[in-house]
């Protein structure tokens, strides 16, 4: 079994107790990591306390040196994590290593820059307003981008001079464990990091409610957010939340029908669906409804479910049971809703693993459980309207406000559009991903933004000297 990294050392859990990971592809157990407990999470806050005062204190090239050698140790290490991601959570190999290890690897090395470059203070007036780092963060995360979500939290908390204590998600936690070796390697000081994997409803919570942690970052449910919300609330911490999503895809009249859709289901469909930010309802005006069906479903069928080893293979398992399981029964609940499957459904399409069809509804109506609730799996929804202002309302006819997708003949419509959206982002006629721009949910999707300038912000405080 694995151990926890807590105040420099790699220690056993007080607990004795493992959790199985288990290779979604193949079923098989891969690995056992520790379930922490209560009193793992009392030493590591402890530890993370006792780093806090010389880490914040140390000069930014300082922090910024150890976080540039830790990016391009990450970066060096990329196939075996890329891998381990495959592995653990079934990602295909290829996405692994570009969207899952590398992209991160480069948030990293962005945020060591910041680190240095970053403006400590400003005048206003007759005031000095310095920003200081928050203090110990607690940092919770997801299984979908198990290194993304972490370095998204780890990279700019360290950045600015905050300590931290990671509890990454139980499901596919090996990537975690890459990231606290190398932080080890590249001599981090003992207890600036510190990692306690295990589960939710023990580390998790313990963890938001210890008066020793100052903020608490957490990407993951709604649900299990409010929960973390909850909880620090009565420490009055600050609270940083990602969540989910239902994003929608606005395709106007005059967009490029065939390059909307089939970036729609790209996007629907990366990750197996995994992803918080899918575009999981495409939202097509009803006079080109039925070439749009019949464009995604001849699109969903190109999509080769299989081995995440495998070069040909696109869509990966889903990453555990209990998720395949959740994603099926959403597919029964679209039939019995009357919406029409055109492409997938519940089969299984191999004798092994975590594998879900990929699946299009047709005949869908706002309303719906699967209009409203997030899946989590390669599940497209395309739903009909009549006029712009139907779209939006339908776009933004959800609890969530996350992303989002516009489509026009021209930039300048498909960006009235998207400003009208409650949404924290939207990709304007197929505009690529940028991990320096903020990102962040509206509504139930969240609070505070990750990556670039905003991300770093989220880990400082504010104090005015009035001279
Ligand atoms: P989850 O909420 O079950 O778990 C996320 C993390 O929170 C895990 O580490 C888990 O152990 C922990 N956790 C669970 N219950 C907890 C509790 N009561 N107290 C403290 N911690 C708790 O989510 P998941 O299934 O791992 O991930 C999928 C969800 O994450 C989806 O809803 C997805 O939309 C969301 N997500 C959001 C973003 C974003 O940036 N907005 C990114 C990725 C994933």
């Amino acid at each position: 079994m694995r151990k926890l990294y807590i105040g420099g050392a790699w220690t056993a859990s007080v607990s004795g107790e493992a959790i199985d990971v288990v290779n979604p592809a193949t079923e098989e157990i891969i690995d056992r990591v520790p379930a922490g407990a209560p009193a793992d999470v009392e030493a590591a806050a402890m530890a993370a306390r006792g780093a806090f005062p010389a880490w914040s204190a140390a000069g930014p090239e300082d922090r910024a040196k150890v976080l540039a050698a830790a990016a391009e140790l990450l970066e060096r290490r990329s196939a075996d994590v890329a891998e381990t991601i495959a592995t653990d959570m079934g990602a295909p190999l290829r996405f692994a290593l570009k969207v899952q290890t590398l992209m991160p690897a480069g948030v990293l090395a962005s945020y060591a820059r910041m680190a240095a470059s970053h403006p400590r203070e400003s005048r206003v007036g007759n005031s000095l307003v310095l920003r200081e780092p928050v203090g110990v963060v607690a940092a919770i995360t997801p299984w979908n981008y198990p290194l993304h979500q972490v370095i998204c939290k780890v990279a700019p908390a360290l950045a600015a001079g905050c300590t931290v204590v990671l509890k990454p998600s139980e499901v596919a936690p090996l990537a975690a464990y890459a990231l606290a070796e190398i932080l080890d390697e590249v001599g981090l000081p003992p207890g600036v990091f510190n990692l306690v994997s295990g589960r939710g409803q023990v580390v998790g919570e313990a963890l938001a409610a210890h008066p020793e942690v100052d903020m608490v970052s957490f990407t993951g449910s709604t649900a299990a957010g409010r929960r973390v919300a909850a909880l620090a609330a009565e420490g009055v911490k600050r609270v940083a939340l990602e969540l989910g999503g239902k994003s929608a895809n606005i395709i106007l009249p005059d967009a490029d029908l065939t390059k909307a859709v089939t970036a729609g289901v790209a996007n629907c469909f990366i990750n197996s669906g995994q992803t918080c930010t899918a575009w999981t309802r495409m939202i097509v005006h009803r006079d080109q409804y039925d070439e749009a069906v019949g464009l995604a479903v001849e699109e969903a069928r190109t999509y080769t479910v299989g081995d995440p080893f495998d070069d040909a293979t696109r869509l990966g398992p889903l990453v555990s049971a209990v998720q395949r399981d959740r994603v099926v029964r959403y597919i029964n609940r679209g039939q019995e809703e009357g919406a029409r499957l055109v492409a997938g459904g519940t089969e299984r399409p191999l004798p092994r693993g975590y594998y879900v069809e990929p699946t299009v509804f047709a005949g869908v109506e706002p309303g719906m459980a699967i209009e409203q609730e997030e899946i989590f799996g390669p599940v497209l929804s395309i739903i009909p309207y009549t006029t712009e202002d139907q779209a939006v309302r339908i776009a933004d006819g959800t609890r969530y406000g996350l992303s989002g997708a516009v489509w026009a003949g021209t930039e300048e419509r498909a960006v009235a559009v998207a400003r009208r959206l409650r949404t924290g982002q939207v990709t304007v006629n197929g505009g690529r991903f940028n991990p320096s721009a903020p990102f962040g949910g509206y509504k139930q999707s969240g609070l505070g933004r990750e990556l670039g300038e905003a991300g770093l912000a989220e880990y400082f405080e504010l104090k005015s000297l009035q001279l």
